[in-house]
């Protein structure tokens, strides 16, 4: 692990650049004994970086926040949000820092981001550091997440620190170094909002826009057009979520990114059986952010970020921009329940989700209630099913009332669509995945970890990689949790 210097990365930090005033250049704490846990080399090719370079003592050094290589340019972001419905006007970078952004293969920019690397202006009463557990967690579920075709933040690396944090008990410090098409939230336009700095949330809209929407830059309807490309990438990404029964658990405006991309990976979990009311995070007493909640939630956030661009909408009167955002935002359930047909459509075989199709999906979806059943194998028994085989999805629902008439309800809309059983059953085996970040796995990989073994969590994400294909192997990671496991809680801030 040693090496001269060889990381040679070419950023181009817009951010820093464009946006004086809106953060604060700050640098990360030393790390005593820095070493590589993950590495994802296919992301570091993608973005251009040499995956050797990164293993070297510079590059652990940039991947703790300990040194800087030349070009970069550390900052924390200042961000408010709303957590939990009360509105906190200051978060921010509280342990994360911006080192820069590259642009990838694709000639995307992406930000490189560490999670860990020591307190910053806004660290409030926290440490600024990150346990190896939540940081390896977050490598998995959101790699997972890739691999599943959502979009979301990336792991480029897991690094421990050598350090040991202080949480409930001690434990060993590691710093997350995370990639994102960027990490604007709503909560960075309510920061400059709340404080009246209208200048400067329309230096930030206008930033985003070149960033995400570029298309739209330089018109003058652009906040407004902005406004509801950020809800259509919103709602498409939490119909997803649906899709594969993603629990995100802290969806706070600090964690709503505006590129439409999953962030901040803390309480979130998978379903196992199908319930609605699903809460994983210890601190949702209410279940605020329960996993049916979601959409409309989303729409709750996207509605504060809606707040921010009234006075860009319309200068003069901000309020009589009011009806024009109301009704981008009304728009939003209709775009989730579009997205959500079409999703939700496929894993049951359909080429395309349609209005009339709602009754049959949440047909299924009542039949798994009824009995706990497990989500995702419950979709996955379907295509065999439709094949001649029932036996695991009457193993699964061997209780369901009305399976069979849901069955033959199914199999005659099928009749409707063109290439018959055997697409149908494409397109279930591409929307229904095999694999998931399952909770009792994910929590066996990260107790090994802290027993120094690696070897759980790397076969985990090796399942995980090609979340839609069966292989030999693997059999143990399709099963759902065994009785005793559970009830499953997460904490965040950890
Ligand atoms: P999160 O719950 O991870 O979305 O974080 C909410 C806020 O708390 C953000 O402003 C974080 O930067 C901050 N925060 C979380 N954990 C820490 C920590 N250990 N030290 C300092 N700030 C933290
Ligand atoms: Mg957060």
């Amino acid at each position: 692990m040693t090496g001269k210097s060889t990381l040679n990365i070419r950023f181009d930090n817009t951010y820093a650049r464009e946006l004086e005033g809106l953060y604060i250049p700050w640098t990360g704490a030393p790390a005593p004994a820095p070493k590589m846990l993950l590495l994802n080399t296919t992301l570091a090719e993608d973005l251009g970086l040499d995956p050797a370079a990164l293993a070297s003592r510079e590059g652990l050094a940039m991947l703790t926040g300990t040194a800087m290589p030349e070009g970069a340019a550390p900052l924390a972001m200042a961000y408010a949000g709303h957590q939990f419905g009360g509105f906190v006007p200051q978060l921010g970078d509280g342990r994360a820092l911006l080192v820069g952004e590259v642009i990838n293969r694709k000639g995307q920019r992406r930000d490189i981001q560490l999670k860990g690397s020591g307190k910053t202006p806004f660290s409030r009463g926290g440490d600024g550091k990150a346990a190896l557990g939540p940081v390896l967690r977050e490598y998995i579920l959101g790699e997972a997440m890739a691999a599943l075709g959502i979009p979301t933040t990336r792991a480029l690396a897991a690094v421990a620190t050598g350090e040991t944090v202080f949480r409930d008990a001690p434990l060993p410090g590691a710093v997350l170094t995370r990639v994102a098409a960027s990490h604007l939230r709503v909560g960075t336009f309510q920061f400059f909002h709340a404080r009246g700095e209208t200048e400067r949330v329309r230096k930030l809209a206008d930033y985003a826009i070149r960033r995400h929407d570029p298309d739209l830059d330089g018109r003058a309807d652009r906040y407004l057009a902005f406004l509801r490309r950020a809800i259509a990438r919103q709602m498409a990404l939490v119909a997803q979520w649906m899709a594969v029964g993603f629990v995100h658990g802290v969806m706070n405006t600090d964690n709503c990114a505006i590129s439409g991309e999953t962030i901040d990976y803390g309480p979130c979990a998978f379903l196992d059986s199908y319930d609605p009311l699903a809460v994983f995070s210890s601190i949702d007493r209410q279940g605020r952010y329960a996993y049916d909640r979601q959409p409309v939630l989303a729409q709750w956030n996207l509605a504060r970020l809606a707040e921010t661009l009234l006075p860009l909408i319309n200068p003069e009167n901000p309020e009589a921009a009011l009806p024009a955002a109301q009704e981008a935002l009304e728009e939003a359930p209709e775009i989730h329940a579009a997205e959500w047909r079409a999703h939700m459509g496929a894993k049951l075989g359909l080429a395309r989700g349609a209005q009339a199709d709602e009754g049959l999906i949440t047909g299924f979806l009542s039949l798994l209630e009824g009995q706990k059943a497990d989500f995702t194998n419950s979709f996955g028994a379907l295509a065999p099913a439709l094949q001649g085989d029932q036996t695991r999805l009457s193993g699964l629902l061997h209780n369901a009332e009305g399976l069979e008439g849901w069955l033959t309800s199914w199999r005659k809309r099928l009749e409707q669509e063109v290439g018959g059983a055997e697409d149908a059953a494409g397109r279930m085996a591409a929307a229904n995945p095999v694999y998931i970040p399952r909770n009792h796995l994910v929590e066996a990989a990260l107790s090994a970890a802290h027993e120094e073994d690696l070897v759980p969590v790397r076969r985990l994400m090796e399942a995980l990689a090609q979340p839609f294909t069966r292989r030999a192997g693997f059999e143990a990671y399709e099963n759902p949790a065994p009785d005793n496991f559970g009830p499953y809680m997460t904490y965040c801030g950890t």
